[in-house]
């Protein structure tokens, strides 16, 4: 077995597992983990420096995961399937849900009803989804996600990357995965080899705190940057982890530092299972307005509201947010105004 199955295998997947690491009681997270499921690599396991910090808030399971009660699919991104597993939201890109597992699952995922629970739901027909980009002219850019696409093996990835770059409108193919984060291990020269061969290829990870950055995980990021990939970077802005300006500020420029992109600063979504997680948008525009200007552009990302309904990102900036009360009021990229209530707080 190839290294980074061996870490999967030793990865903790059971609240006694959990408690057994840290001496705590299992009781109170049975429930939770029945729900949605837990798995702690090695690698971030030793990530964590005590109970509660960054690292632990995004990877154990919280009981407060069982009492919010938001919408499980607020984007509707299954109503926007056109082919099981594909999103077609916008025009001319696609979100092919390529994996429904990850190394780590993250107590704020998005996909949360959907990713690490069982063969069936999300994952798609190969064929389908090819034959519907294929008919599809418009669709230029393709990102695989999932789950993680790096948790698929070697073999398997080249098989769709092949059959993507078949189609010659296509003309960027990106993945968006955690595993320089989570599951460094991955990251092998024999992967590079394969990826390098389906250019131009964008690789966007998802790094939330400074603490991620590791020799392990810059290892990963610089064989993929070697490959030729250019890497951006995902982060969830999340209470309790990274809500505070001097935190996302040594974020972004220590990614710059490890060859990695910031690329966007997601509000949370309104996942139900996730709301002990979010800020209000006001935290997201404090820190943006901090970072802009104080430290290089090349470590500025965009801060993106994703709107509910499927209406598509909206990036902020202090200066362009009109209020209503407790309402926003956003143009998305259409040019509609969508409202957006700021979330509460408690
Ligand atoms: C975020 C997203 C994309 C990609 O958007 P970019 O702004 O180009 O990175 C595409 N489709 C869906 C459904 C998305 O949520
Ligand atoms: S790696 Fe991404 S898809 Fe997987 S659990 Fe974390 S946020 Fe969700």
């Amino acid at each position: 077995m190839s290294q980074w199955r061996n870490s999967l295998a030793a990865a903790l997947a059971t609240p006694e597992q959990l408690a057994e690491h840290f001496g705590t009681a299992p009781g109170p997270l049975q429930q939770v983990a029945l729900r949605y499921p837990l798995r702690i690599t090695p690698h971030y396991l030793s990530l964590i420096r005590e109970p509660g910090d960054p690292i632990w808030r995004q990877c154990v399971p919280d009981p407060l995961e069982l009492t919010d009660d938001q919408a499980a699919d607020p984007l509707c991104e299954e109503s926007l399937s056109p082919v099981p597993g594909l999103i077609h939201r916008y025009p001319d890109r696609v979100v092919w849900l390529v994996a429904n597992e990850c190394a780590v699952y993250c107590r704020f995922c998005m996909r949360k009803r959907q990713v690490g629970c069982g063969a069936a739901s999300g994952t798609s027909d190969i064929a389908a989804v090819l034959a519907y980009i294929s008919a599809t002219p418009a669709i230029r850019d393709v990102i695989l996600s999932g789950g993680d696409p790096l948790l698929l093996s070697d073999e398997q990835l080249e098989e769709l990357l092949a059959g993507l770059r078949k189609i010659p409108h296509v003309e960027i193919i990106r993945i968006g995965t955690r595993v320089p984060v989570t599951l460094p291990e991955r990251v092998t020269p024999e992967l590079c080899s394969i990826l390098r061969r389906f250019h131009p290829l964008y690789i966007n990870t998802h790094f939330n705190h400074s603490q991620e950055i590791t020799p392990e995980s810059t290892r990963a990021c610089g064989l993929l940057a070697d490959a030729g990939i250019q890497l951006g970077n995902q982060t969830v802005l999340l209470k309790g982890v990274n809500d505070t300006p001097q935190v996302m500020k040594t974020l972004m420029t220590g990614l710059l530092k490890i060859r990695v992109r910031p690329y966007y600063i997601h509000q949370m979504d309104l996942v139900n299972g996730t709301g002990h997680f979010r800020t209000t948008v006001d935290c997201g525009i404090d820190i943006i307005g901090a970072i802009r200007g104080h430290i290089s552009g090349l470590a500025t990302p965009y801060y993106v509201i994703d709107l509910a309904g499927g209406k598509g990102k909206v990036p902020l900036l202090p200066e362009d947010v009109r209020r209503e009360g407790d309402k926003l009021l956003l143009k998305n990229y259409m040019g509609e105004i969508v409202e957006y209530r700021n979330p509460l707080i408690t």
